[in-house]
Formats: structure tokens, sequence, C-alpha cells
């Protein structure tokens, strides 16, 4: 027989994968049966309410993607193509992404090297050497434009210190938007991640803490966010059945189907987080030798949605992994080092973007991992 393909050795423990054995099927099968399949449909509606009963948000958008929710809550803070966003140098280029469908300027800000969370302290340093403020609004010397946004990015479902951003962003009068897309379940001071700023998002990819196969959500304390962002979400679409629009839309609503499988993975949250935080406590107490994990202040409960460690020899860790079947990933290459940012502003002493980018694993977290399997992978980390 013709061989197609190399036999290229087995990854046979996957480093995230989807755990749908709730009333996924039960749902979707609903959906198809009644002929809900499209985006509008009773799965929606109970999918953003389990939502905002869990966040604790008052208002919950369901949209098409993380990604989709980001571009929105940066319109829907006032960010345009004059405008400068800040963000860590660290994130899923998702966030980056974003920003620039407004036609807008990122800068990016180192991370602390402990938290791996955008640096408080470098922000503030920016803000107050490289800006000023005019009749409410900070601008950035170089160029004058305002700095419209701050994006917090909940690396890998940790909180870092919203303490001092929220102070820093009163003071400078700056919106502030939280990527929680990896955060879902993860907690400061008890309140939800994502609900800190003007607006959150989250992210129901396939490898987050639950997944839709795709699919995102906005959460806003303020009303007329909400409502801009699901006008925009709907082509901006003003009537029931006129075709007129009011402004340019987007197609970026979520199907029945995908909320559905939603709503049926909000029930297992609670396990899926339990489970998190157990495989998260065996690699600590069993690789403390060789790795070193993120600090978590004592504020934050985080889901701890994707175990990543520094571990010193981690290129050929990596490979040793590899070939074990066991796969693993490098944390997000540095934004400022993409290409599309060559010529963006990054603001760093050290660069522990890159640092911690050289040094760190993510170790498989799935929910259905088992004992055995968690033994197997500390062993192959261990072994010489
Ligand atoms: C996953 C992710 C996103 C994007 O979410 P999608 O649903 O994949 O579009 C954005 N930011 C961060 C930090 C993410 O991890």
């Amino acid at each position: 027989m013709l061989q197609l393909f190399e036999t290229l050795p087995q990854t046979n423990i996957p480093l995230l994968a989807p755990y749908l054995t709730g009333k996924e099927v039960e749902y979707l099968q609903e959906c198809l049966q009644s002929g809900w399949i499209t985006t509008s449909g009773k799965f929606i509606k109970l999918f953003e309410e389990k939502l905002q009963n869990y966040t604790l948000s008052p208002y919950v958008v369901v949209v098409v993607s993380g990604t989709a929710a980001l571009h929105l809550a940066l319109k829907a803070v006032g960010v345009t193509e004059k405008s400068i966003v800040l963000l860590p140098n660290s994130s899923f280029v998702a966030t980056a992404n974003a920003i620039h469908y407004c036609n807008a300027e990122p800068i990016f800000i180192d991370i602390h090297p402990k938290t791996w969370q955008i640096d408080e302290r470098l922000l503030e340093k920016f803000l107050q050497k490289h800006c000023y403020t005019k009749e409410g609004k900070t601008f950035y010397k170089t160029n004058h434009k305002p700095i419209s946004a701050l994006i917090v990015v909940h690396n890998l479902g940790n909180i870092g210190n919203m303490q001092a951003i929220i102070e820093i962003c009163q003071n400078y009068s700056i919106p502030l938007v939280e990527d929680a897309a990896e955060a879902l379940g993860s907690f400061y001071k008890g309140k939800h991640a994502g609900t800190f700023g003007e607006v959150g998002i989250l992210s129901f990819n396939g490898n987050k803490i639950i997944t839709t196969g795709g699919g995102g959500a906005v959460l806003t304390k303020n009303s007329e966010i909400a409502q801009k962002i699901r006008h925009w979400a709907n082509q901006a679409k003003t009537h029931p059945e006129e075709y007129y629009h009011d402004t340019i839309g987007y197609n970026y609503r979520l199907s029945n189907p995908l909320a559905a499988i939603g709503v049926a993975q909000m029930e297992s949250l609670e396990f899926f987080l339990q489970k998190k935080k157990t495989i998260n406590t065996f690699y600590h107490e069993n690789l403390s030798e060789i790795a070193d994990f993120q600090d978590i202040l004592h504020e934050t409960t985080p889901n701890y949605w994707l175990s990543t460690a520094l571990f010193r020899q981690s290129n050929s860790l990596i490979q040793k992994l590899k070939k074990a079947g066991i796969q693993t990933r490098r944390l997000w290459y540095p934004l400022n080092r993409l290409p599309m940012h060559k010529n963006s502003v990054y603001i760093q002493e050290e660069d522990y973007s890159f640092e911690v980018y050289q040094q760190a694993i993510s170790l498989p977290s799935s929910v259905s991992l088992t004992e055995t399997e968690l033994h197997k992978i500390v062993q192959t980390l261990l072994s010489k």
C-alpha cells in the first residue's frame, strides 16, 4: 500500500483537549431537530444568562470569537485611527490584531518577570515621562495622539495587580479594556476577571477553559456599550424586517448551536476548575526542583487554565517530551518582535517578555488528564 504519511511519533497526551461529556450532544440535537441552527434561538440568551450569573457582569453579549469581541470592545471605548492603545508585550497576537482592525497604534509594555502580567510600574513611568494630560485626556508626547485604551491581558488565567492598574487608569483617564480570553473562572479580590474595566472579553476557542468550538463574549457594566456592541455585531441593522443599517456593522453574532455547546460547558465549569487546580498542584509539587511557576498574588484566584513554568533547558525538554508523545507549547512570541510591529514602540528595561518566552513551557492541562499521564509527564521531565 502507498504510504501517504511518514510515521511521526504519536501525540498521545495532547496539550489541551476539549472535554465534551455533559449535555453538549443533547442540546445540539435540540438545535438540529428544531431547525434553530442560525444566529437566533433560545441557547444564545441562555448562554448569555449563564455567563452573566457566573461573572456578575451586568451585561453580556456573545459573539463569534474573542478577537471579534476585542475589536468591538476597542471601538466601543472610542478607539479610532487616531488613537494609541497600550497593551502587554506578551499576549496572543489577537490582542494586537484588534488594535490594528481599528487602525490604531499599539504601544507595547513589558511584563512583570514573576507574574508575567503587564508591569504596572513600567506603565506608570511611561505615562509620567512620555505623555501629557490635557482637558481630561492623556496624549503621547511624540505624536500627540490620545491614549484611548489600555488593554490588560490576564495571561494564562492569572491576574496581576489590578488595584494599581485601575488607579493608573483613573489618574490618567484611560479606559480599561480587559482581555480575559483565558480567564473565565479567575477572580481578583472575589471579583471576576473582565468586570473591572469599561469592557472585558472572553474567548470560547477550542483550547480555552470552556469551548464552543469558536466564540467569544463581551462583558460590560455600561448598558450603552452593550447596546452598541450588539448592534454592530448584527450588521448595524436597525429594524427587524427592513434592511436598514445606520452605520458600518459586522457579522459577528454567535450561532445557536455553538451557544448550546456553551450552555452545556458552563454546567461543567466548576468541575473543570477543580481539575485544572489539581493538575497545577501536581506539577508544582513534583517539578519545583527544575521549574519556576508564575507568581500568584494573594488577591488572585486563578483558573489555572494552562499550567506553564520556566525551565532552564526549555528546547531540549520540549524535544524530549515530544519524543515521548507529550504535546507542549511555548508561550507567545513577544509581540514587539513580530514583523508587523518592527516600527512600534516597546517600553521595557529588561525585556522580560523575551526571557519568559525563551524559558516557558506550557504543559498538558486537559481536564481529561489521568494520574498515570501526569506521572508520565513529570517522569519524562525529570529523566536524565
Ligand atoms: C484566545 C485568545 C484571544 C482570541 O480569542 P479567539 O476566540 O481565538 O478569537 C485573545 N486574547 C488572548 C489572550 C487569547 O488567549
